[in-house]
C-alpha cells in the first residue's frame, strides 16, 4: 500500500506539556488492600455508582470495577459502556477525556472522575485554537480526531475515531475519495495511512507513554527472550512498529495475547494492561518493553503519569460529593456530539 502523509509543524503547545511525576505506589497489605476494596465497593453501591475503568489504570482500581459490577476496557469500550449503563451516576477512572466523552454521550448522568487533573499529552498537545487555524488552512479535508482530544477539538472534527477502528474508519473515507486532516497523534496517523494508502495530512503530537519505546531496547531485549511475541501499540514510532508481532489497540493486543501461541511476550504499551492480560492468561509471561534507548527519557517509564493519578482514595473522595463532576457546556456538547454519534453507529454497523 503507498501511504501519502506528510506530518505538519510541531505546535509550540507539545514542548510546554508538563508531565507530571509518577505518585508514590502503595504499600498495602493484603488484608489493607482487600479492606480498602471493600470500602470502595460499599460507597459505589451506596450512591448507585458504576465504575468505568480503563485499562491503563492501576490493578486496585481495575480489580475495583470488576468486583462491583462495573467495567474494564479501552475508550471505544469504555465510551460505550458509559452510555448504555442504567445507572444514573458513573465513576470515569481514566484520563479527561474520557470523562467528557462520557458527559458528551450521557448528558443525563453524573460523570465524575477521581480527579479532574488526569491529562492526555495528546489532548495537551493539541490545543482547540491552534487546531482550528490549520483546519482553516485545509477546508477541503475530512477532519478525523483521535477520542484522545478535548470537547472543543473534537466539536471540530467530522469524525472522532479510536486507536480500534482507526484504520476502518480512515479505509472508508478513502474509499469514498475523501483526503484527511488528522489530529493529534503522528504515529497513529502515519500507521493507519500506511495500511490503507489514504492522503492524510497529520498534527505534529504524540503519547509520551508510547513515544519512549525504542527499537534497540526492544532488540536487546528479544535477544534475551527469543522466543516471545512482540506486542506493540500504534502510538509508537515507526521501528518500534517493525519490531511487532502484533500491532493493534489496547483491546487487540489483550486479544492477540490469547490468539497466539507464544508463552512470553514483549509488550510495548502501558503496563497496566498486564492485569487483565495476566487474567486472561495466567500461565503466560508478560514482559515489559524498555523504555530506554538513544534518545530516551523515561518521563513515563511505560506508565502513564496521568492514569497513574487514579488512585482508589481519590475515588472514594470523589463519591463523597459534586465536585470531581465532568462539565461540557451544552452548546459544545451537542458539537461534539455528532462526530461521536458518527464514530458509534459506524462501530455498530460492522459488529
Ligand atoms: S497513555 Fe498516552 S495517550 Fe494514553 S492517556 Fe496517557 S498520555 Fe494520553
Amino acid at each position: 500500500m503507498t501511504a501519502s502523509y506528510r506530518i505538519g509543524p510541531r505546535p509550540e503547545s507539545i514542548d510546554a506539556i508538563c508531565v507530571p511525576a509518577h505518585p508514590a505506589q502503595d504499600t498495602l497489605s493484603a488484608e489493607a488492600r482487600s479492606a480498602q476494596l471493600e470500602e470502595a465497593r460499599q460507597m459505589l453501591t451506596q450512591r448507585g455508582a458504576v465504575l468505568v475503568a480503563h485499562y491503563y489504570t492501576d490493578p486496585m482500581m481495575q480489580e475495583l470495577a470488576d468486583l462491583s459490577g462495573g467495567f474494564v476496557g479501552d475508550s471505544l469500550e469504555m465510551a460505550r459502556f458509559g452510555a448504555n449503563t442504567d445507572a444514573t451516576t458513573v465513576v470515569v477512572a481514566g484520563v479527561r477525556f474520557m470523562g467528557e466523552t462520557a458527559k458528551i454521550l450521557s448528558p443525563e448522568k453524573m460523570i465524575l472522575m477521581p480527579t479532574l487533573e488526569a491529562e492526555c499529552s495528546l489532548d495537551l498537545g493539541c490545543p482547540p485554537d491552534e487546531f482550528a487555524a490549520l483546519r482553516a488552512q485545509h477546508p477541503e479535508r475530512t477532519v478525523v480526531v483521535y477520542a484522545n482530544t478535548s470537547a472543543a477539538v473534537k466539536a471540530q472534527a467530522d469524525w472522532v475515531v479510536t486507536s480500534s477502528i482507526a484504520v476502518e474508519v480512515i479505509s472508508h473515507l478513502q474509499a469514498r475519495g475523501e483526503s484527511i486532516l488528522w489530529a493529534p497523534d503522528q504515529h497513529l496517523g502515519r500507521y493507519v495511512a500506511q495500511k490503507t494508502g489514504a492522503d492524510m495530512l497529520l498534527w505534529n503530537g504524540a503519547c509520551v507513554v508510547h513515544e519512549e519505546f525504542k527499537a534497540q531496547g526492544i532488540e536487546r531485549m528479544k535477544a534475551v527472550y527469543p522466543e516471545a511475541a512482540v506486542l506493540v501499540h500504534p502510538e509508537s514510532p515507526e521501528a518500534v512498529l517493525a519490531l511487532a508481532d502484533r500491532v493493534g489497540s489496547t483491546t487487540q493486543l489483550l486479544k492477540a495475547t490469547q490468539e497466539l501461541p507464544h508463552e512470553q511476550f514483549i509488550v510495548a504499551t502501558d503496563r497496566g494492561i498486564f492485569y487483565k492480560m495476566q487474567q486472561a492468561s495466567p500461565h503466560k509471561t508478560f514482559i515489559e518493553a524498555p523504555t530506554a534507548g538513544n534518545g530516551a527519557t523515561c518521563r513515563s517509564c511505560a506508565h502513564c503519569p496521568w492514569m497513574a493519578m487514579n488512585k482508589l482514595d481519590a475515588l472514594m473522595q470523589s463519591l463523597q460529593g459534586d465536585e470531581q463532576a465532568v462539565q461540557v457546556e451544552e452548546s459544545l456538547r451537542l458539537k461534539a456530539l455528532q462526530p461521536l454519534q458518527r464514530m458509534l453507529e459506524f462501530t455498530a454497523d460492522k459488529r
